[in-house]
């Protein structure tokens, strides 16, 4: 069986039904097992030793109790403002995201009552964003701490009805948001817009691009958003059409890959070139060209081409046809 992409298969049941039993949640909210995973303000907390690998860091109840209090007044405050919201189960133990992005020094706020009573080292400890050491996480902590942040950032953008502009409050553990105005009461629903990301290929070559913004040297494969009564298959010849003129022919899905940075689900496909001559469009990208299999099996990264990096799906897609297993 293919290995799932980064960030996907985390490993935990997201025991759904769980969501609308809201004593239940209260009551693991106060569990000492319960464990929670903070973000702030999109970043996520991590644990870094010089030399080693980073590590995600997940903290007990007891270093966030102080903070949450021990009420089920209180617990409801941080489930309605969407600060916690319940992310599934991992072995038994229910796991949450903790928002922590009203404290300005978020930091300060967790060590009060403290890391080191957790027996947590809190130097090395720092706020930083999943997609700078993502892929060097172990690949269930990549996963849960992504979601975590994808919750956070979704709550933090729909406090306000998009029907009549009054304040919604978090329902169902966090995975509803319903707008206060009683005539309205219109549900929200966490957001998730598909973009689709392929590599066209060409018999034993393929068309990779280059964005002003990336890393110097690297290319990938061409990817863009579905548009509005779009089916997946014409997104991905129009994107390719938009971006390198090039006409795709049969195209093949090959997996997904969630990508919360900030609210995308990936459709990885190969896409079989029809044409070859490349215009570029230069207001998308900076470069795009064919590369044959044999040059990239050969090829060390270096500033004047670098692959994509290890977590995306970019990697994978080209990683596996050159490996003989993509179309
Ligand atoms: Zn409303």
């Amino acid at each position: 069986m293919r290995e799932p992409n980064f960030y996907a298969h985390p490993g935990f049941e997201r025991a759904g039904l769980r969501r609308r039993e809201p004593e239940w949640i209260r009551d693991r909210m106060l569990d000492r097992e319960s464990l929670f995973v903070p973000v702030w303000r999109s970043q996520s907390l991590v644990l870094e030793v010089e030399g080693g690998e980073p590590q995600a860091v997940i903290l007990g109840a007891e270093s966030v109790a102080m903070l949450l209090g021990s009420s089920d007044s209180e617990a409801e405050e941080w489930l309605a403002h969407g600060r916690v919201v319940f992310l599934g189960l991992i072995d038994d133990r229910a796991h949450f995201a903790l928002d922590l992005s009203a404290h300005d020094a978020p930091l300060d706020t967790l060590r009060s009552p403290t890391f080191a009573a957790a027996g947590i080292a809190t130097t090395g400890l720092r706020f930083g964003d999943l997609r700078q050491f993502g892929g060097r996480l172990a690949r269930q902590e990549g996963a849960l701490l992504a979601l975590a942040r994808a919750m956070a950032f979704w709550h933090s953008r729909h406090r306000f009805c998009g029907v009549c502009g009054a304040p919604t409050r978090s329902e169902e553990a966090g995975h509803v948001r319903r707008c206060t105005e009683s005539g309205c009461a219109t549900m929200h629903f966490p957001r998730t817009d598909p973009a689709v990301i392929m590599l066209v290929t060409d018999g034993d070559r393929v068309l990779l691009g280059r964005n002003k913004n990336f890393l110097p040297g690297m290319y990938s494969t061409l990817a863009g958003f579905v548009e509005p009564g779009e089916s997946l298959e014409d997104a991905v010849a129009r994107e390719v059409r938009e971006e390198t003129a090039i006409e795709v022919g049969a195209v093949h899905y090959h997996s997904s890959q969630p990508w919360p940075f900030p609210a995308n689900i990936m459709l990885g496909f190969y896409a079989e070139a029809a044409s070859t001559a490349i215009t570029v469009d230069y207001s998308e990208l900076e470069d795009a060209r064919w590369f044959e299999r044999e040059w990239l099996l050969s090829h060390v990264d270096d500033d004047n081409f670098r692959m994509p990096r290890r977590d995306s799906i970019a990697r994978r897609l080209i990683e596996d046809w050159l490996a003989g297993s993509g179309s």
